[in-house]
């Protein structure tokens, strides 16, 4: 399969709908997307406008945080880029996908770099669960010397710490002043919705498509996607 073959994968055409400030930041937003629901969609439209940049969707292809994912990389990727089909300057990016073993941020961003051949900083987008977590990361201190962070918080009930080698950002043009290392809290909240309230809605055979982009919503159900075992043998009884 050609990873790169889907229509958003190459809507870079979209770029010319921003202003020239453009390619002063490159954002990545990365997750399992096991699916790809609303808050996600939400983000990187957030994170496109906040940083007035390009954001490049990266699919962790094997995280190696977590459980398994439910959905396999074939159908989380079909579903990320359907969703992405339509968004300008938000592109899904395959970049753990064409590469073997875990997928671990640090070697995301050094092929990023690589990928780019520029100089510009780049933005690693992230909720702030996901953020907290950081510190337990493969080759944390290389992070702060790869890039910045911009975190929304997501109802988080406590203040944000700053992790090791990083400084608080007060806004966009601190992170693009710096090369990496800096740190920018959003005090935003995107809808609250979880990958894992989608699966287990989808388990319980309720309807999920409230939280869901269109495209990803179409795609669950013609792949019968999360179902309990129970419900895909219920189809096509009478
Ligand atoms: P799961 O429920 O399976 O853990 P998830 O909904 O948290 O999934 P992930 O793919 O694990 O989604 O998350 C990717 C990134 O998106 C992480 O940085 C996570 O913090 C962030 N994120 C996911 N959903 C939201 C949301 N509703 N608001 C803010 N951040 C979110």
């Amino acid at each position: 399969m050609c990873w790169r073959t889907c229509a958003a994968a190459t809507n870079r055409a979209h770029e010319d709908q921003l202003t020239d400030a453009i390619d002063a930041l490159i954002g990545v937003f990365g997750g399992t997307f096991d699916p790809f629901h609303l808050g996600h969609l939400h983000m990187a439209r957030r994170a496109r406008d906040l940083l007035h940049a390009e954001v490049q969707v990266v699919l962790a292809a094997r995280p190696w945080h977590r459980d398994g994912p439910g959905g396999s990389v074939e159908d989380r990727w079909a579903m990320l880029c359907s969703a992405l089909e339509d968004e300008a300057a938000l592109s899904p990016s395959d970049v753990e996908i064409v590469r073997d073993g875990p997928s671990y941020t640090v070697e995301t961003l050094e092929e990023i770099r690589r990928r780019s051949g520029s100089d510009e900083p780049i933005v690693w987008v992230i909720g702030r669960d996901a953020y907290d977590f950081v510190p337990n990361w493969h080759r944390v201190d290389d992070v702060a010397c790869l890039g910045h962070f911009l975190v929304f918080d997501r109802g988080a009930d406590s203040p944000p710490r700053t992790h090791h080698g990083f400084r608080v950002a007060n806004g966009p043009a601190d992170l693009r002043n710096h090369r990496s290392g800096r740190v920018w809290f959003v005090d935003e909240s995107p809808p609250p919705v979880s990958s894992t309230a989608v699966r287990a809605m989808m388990a319980r055979g309720e309807n999920a498509s409230a939280l869901l982009p269109r495209k990803v919503w179409a795609y669950i159900e013609s792949h019968s996607l999360y179902r309990s075992s129970d419900e895909r043998q219920g189809e096509g009884k009478a």
